[in-house]
């Protein structure tokens, strides 16, 4: 059989303006990185707190190995549950604040297998429309009623909360909106949910490090226990600057997800050295609350420049800074024409946004600098003025 149909595929993303292409990276994450053989300045990684590459986190890394050797070499289950992972999730207990914490070998599998564990088809799952795929996936996957409800949008839920008659009702929300930068209303989410006799899951992969005095994320922010948010899932590639994730909660849902969620189950333990190094991330996302008040200063700074020179920012108190501007086209233009001036600034596009609604997705990280602000400002600035000039020729080159 040919694969002529698959091109004919490809061939309308492309011509959409929709196509996905990755970008190499040759030097480690940074605010000065190097792609594809060009040094430039990157406002596009989830590496908020700069740690991805901080010293500490090498060190624990290599020491790591040292102790623990390379891979994992078997799941959980079997025999690839070792101190390091062990401590990491002892640690993460504690510092959430729950009794008890579970590491997966990505979130994207967390998401996957604890919605799965606690749901099949007699239950109901809502979930937030701009939820990550993840979740969106998670929930499709297990079979249970699945709805959507308006973003962030407590009345919304409530409404399809009281038309459900389901065994159980799971509510699945980002803490942090992957590609809006909002802070979900959990407050608001968590009560809506109680009263209807449901459980709330939140995902704050953009949450944690960068919200709360402690970089608790957003059960932090707002101060949340265990009965208001009683599934919480965190990642580690982000802030944390390592790789993996983790669910938070009672000693029964952890027991729940150990025995059913498959995603834990039947795969391979993260390599062990990867959770020794995140111990050393994790001191410093507590400690070092600095990068929390630096990062602040930069979005703040961010965002007063943008709204001068007019750009159209979204509600985000957090280092994601979409910039909407609408066609899938011109968002790809823009990004490229900041490309050539040396700064790579991430177009995203539908299917991962609304149509209509592709963005250049900046996102701030505690080791830019404000010169580095600055520089970003004048390029975004004058990537617009190359594109209303018809200056820049639009190819492929950015995801999402
Ligand atoms: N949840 C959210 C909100 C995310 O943004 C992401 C990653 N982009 C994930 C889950 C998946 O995490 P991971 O990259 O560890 O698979």
């Amino acid at each position: 059989m040919s694969f002529d149909q698959l091109e004919a595929a490809l061939e309308e993303r492309r011509s959409a303006h929709l196509y996905r292409r990755r970008r190499l990276l040759q030097s480690p994450q940074g605010p000065e990185v190097v792609v594809d053989g060009v040094a430039g300045l990157a406002f596009c990684s989830n590496d908020y707190l700069g740690l991805a590459n901080h010293p500490a986190l090498q060190r624990a890394m290599i020491e790591g190995v040292e102790r623990f050797g390379v891979g994992g070499g078997a799941s959980h289950l079997v025999m690839g549950h070792t101190t390091a992972h062990h401590a990491l999730e002892e640690a993460l207990a504690e510092w959430t604040g729950r009794p008890r914490a579970l590491l997966f070998s990505t979130g994207y599998m967390a998401n996957m297998g604890s919605i799965n564990a606690l749901l099949d088809k007699q239950d109901a799952v809502f979930e937030d429309r701009l939820n990550h795929a993840s979740l969106l996936d998670g929930g499709l996957l297990s079979g249970a009623r699945f709805q959507r409800y308006l973003h962030n949008d407590v009345d919304s839920l409530t409404q399809r909360l009281g038309r459900t008659d389901a065994r159980r009702k799971l509510v699945v929300t980002d803490g942090v909106f992957s590609m809006d930068g909002d802070i979900a209303d959990l407050p608001g989410l968590s009560a809506a949910t109680r009263e209807a006799g449901g459980w709330l899951m939140v995902d704050d992969a953009h949450g944690f490090g960068c919200l709360g005095q402690q970089g608790g994320g957003c059960v932090e922010h707002f101060g949340l226990g265990i009965d208001e948010v009683p599934v919480l899932m965190g990642t580690l590639g982000k802030a944390f600057g390592t790789a993996g994730a983790f669910v938070a909660g009672s000693e029964t849902l952890i027991e729940t997800l150990i025995q059913f969620a498959r995603s834990y189950i039947y795969t391979t333990s993260m390599p062990p050295a990867v959770a020794w190094a995140t111990l050393a991330s994790l001191k410093l996302v507590r400690e070092e609350s600095w990068r929390r008040d630096k990062l602040n200063q930069l979005i703040a700074q961010f965002r007063r420049g943008a709204a001068e020179l007019g750009f159209e920012l979204m509600d985000s108190p957090t280092p994601i800074q979409p910039i909407v501007i609408g066609e899938a086209d011109q968002a790809l233009g823009i990004s490229q024409a900041l490309e050539q001036q040396g700064i790579y600034v991430t177009a995203i596009r539908p299917p991962t946004v609304p149509v209509g609604s592709s963005r250049l997705r900046v996102t701030l990280t505690a080791t830019h600098s404000e010169e580095q602000v600055n520089r970003l400002l004048e390029a975004l600035n004058q990537a617009r003025g190359a594109l209303s000039h018809g200056a820049i020729s639009q190819g492929a080159t950015s995801q999402g």
